[in-house]
């Protein structure tokens, strides 16, 4: 029979009150893999109640033993690592050494919440004013929530629960319905480092459960990763209800190639770039812009290297490639391919209707090119979350920059040069939050903050780094005299 995930709350697993089931499915072998309850207002609320109910105890318990827990985690993290990421490559479809690095990373947070002593400390001045001193003292703010998207089921909730509740905080969990299963052994691990009850929380859903948090008046504020349309739904229902609230959401991202670039390593990170994950990460890379003679030289090398690409079953470790999400997101994803060709793209290498031997049924998109897009085109704008890459043209590094610019995304952009004139211009006038410099993905290590930019962050601190500290905590300032 198949199982349906249960909620965590208070330190035990239980049955959400909800009836409603939402199938999940292994997308390249089609088979049903478990059910995850669609949970109500009502369940949230029993995981609020209970968040706020521990957060006294938890926010006087030493910060050291706060930041030992979390030495723990990493531990049991380590010591589960391979059966993390086959259940990552079973409900998300991605390659098995992708599932690691997405392993990887998420120790990388973890790493980064062990510091909390060093984080959380503040500042003072002594004699302010005659026998006056003057300190800040950083507390934790309350109960915190995140809402996290299908990508990374397992790294994106760490750039958040670590950090906030060795800050002292409550949380709660509403991981994506499509890949509960990442988030449940992620909790069976947090049961194990026996928390006081009411620490850490998971409610599965999807928006029912989503909008409970953020209606709710017992929670303080919501970090939320997903798409641009949701992220500003969010960002507005938080701010409207009075949360503090960080909203990261989707991207297009460029890659400008100069001519005066290594090809070879340029051609060697686009192919990580635009389809690792088969190009279901936010960093993903949408477009390469070859700058002049760039363009024939970098289309003949995409051209030969994307055919290598293997398209197989995640747990395969000769595949580069596994499926994508779902059968919507594998149409949605082959609709923007004739989008692009109607729009006077050359189809240069089609990922429609491959077939994998022995998984037909599973939602395949192999490795897709495009060149000659035309700018202001979808495919030169919108973002795809599939594997595809659009190749375009300029005519100088000016316009390269300016088709970079005038995206309403901002979330990563790279150049690859020899040319530290262009280098330094590129950092200093691209507008996105993370500049890569021969880098194909420009992505923040955890104790930096992950920037963003225009529509692909709304709100003012960003995930991970000195900003996340900021968020999770509340500063005091004392002002004392004694006589
Ligand atoms: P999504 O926006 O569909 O869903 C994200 C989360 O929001 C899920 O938990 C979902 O249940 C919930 N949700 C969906 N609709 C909602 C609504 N109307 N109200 C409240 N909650 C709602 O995103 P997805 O498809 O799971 O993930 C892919 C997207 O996430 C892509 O756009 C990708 O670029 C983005 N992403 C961004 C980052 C980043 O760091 N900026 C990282 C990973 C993924």
């Amino acid at each position: 029979m198949t199982k349906t995930i249960k909620n965590y709350v208070n330190g035990e697993w239980i049955d959400a009150l909800s009836s409603d089931l939402i199938p999940v499915y292994d997308p390249a072998t089609c088979e049903l893999l478990a059910n995850c309850p669609d949970s109500t207002a009502q369940d949230v609320d029993l995981a609020v109640k209970a968040a706020k109910g521990a957060f006294n105890e938890w926010r006087s318990t030493p910060i050291l033993s706060r930041a030992q827990y979390m030495h723990h985690f990493k531990v049991l993290v380590e010591e589960n690592f391979e059966d993390i990421s086959k259940i990552l490559v079973k409900e998300h479809g991605k390659a098995i050494d992708e599932s690691r690095g997405e392993v990887r990373r998420a120790i990388e947070s973890i790493d980064f919440a062990i510091s909390v002593p060093v984080l959380m400390r503040s500042d003072g001045l002594e004699d302010i004013s005659s026998g006056i001193d003057e300190t800040t003292l950083r507390q934790p703010a309350g109960v915190f929530a995140a809402i996290t998207p299908f990508n990374f089921p397992f790294m994106v909730p760490l750039w958040f629960l670590p950090t906030a509740i060795a800050c002292g905080n409550t949380f709660i969990l509403k991981p994506s319905p499509q890949t509960p299963l990442s988030t449940e052994i992620l909790f069976e691990m947090l049961d194990e480092l026996d928390l006081p009850e009411g620490v850490v929380n998971l409610v599965n859903g999807g928006v029912p459960s989503a909008t409970a948090l953020m209606e709710h008046p017992d929670i303080t504020g919501i970090s939320f990763v997903g798409s641009s349309p949701v992220a500003k739904i969010i960002y507005e229902t938080c701010t409207r209800n009075g949360k503090r609230v960080q909203a990261q959401g989707g991207a297009k991202n460029y890659i400008a190639v100069l001519p005066d670039a290594n090809m070879e390593a340029s051609v060697k990170n686009i192919l990580g770039a635009a389809y690792g994950c088969a190009g279901q990460r936010c960093l993903a890379a949408g477009v390469a812009i070859a700058v002049g003679d760039a363009y024939d030289q970098l289309k003949d090398e995409l051209t030969k290297q994307v055919q290598n690409l293997k398209v197989g079953y995640g747990l395969d470790e000769t595949s580069h490639m596994g499926t994508v999400i779902s059968d919507s997101a594998k149409q949605r994803i082959e609709a923007m391919i004739q989008q692009g060709v109607d729009d006077g793209a050359e189809l240069i290498i089609d990922g429609r209707n491959i077939v994998v031997e022995g998984y037909e049924n599973g939602s395949w998109v192999g490795p897709t090119l495009l060149a000659d897009v035309k700018r202001g085109s979808t495919m030169a704008t919108e973002e795809v979350f599939g594997p595809v890459l659009s190749l375009m043209k300029a005519d100088s590094y000016e316009e390269a920059v300016e088709i970079i610019n005038e995206s309403h995304y901002g979330n990563a952009a790279s150049i690859f040069t020899n040319n530290g004139k262009y280098a330094r211009d590129f950092k200093y006038n691209v507008n996105a939050g993370n500049i890569g410099v021969n880098i194909g993905v420009a992505a923040p290590s955890a104790s930096f903050p992950f920037g963003r930019q225009k529509d692909s962050f709304f709100g003012d601190l960003h995930g991970q780094g000195s900003d996340s500290i900021e968020f999770y905590t509340e500063r005091k300032i004392i002002i004392e005299r004694w006589v």
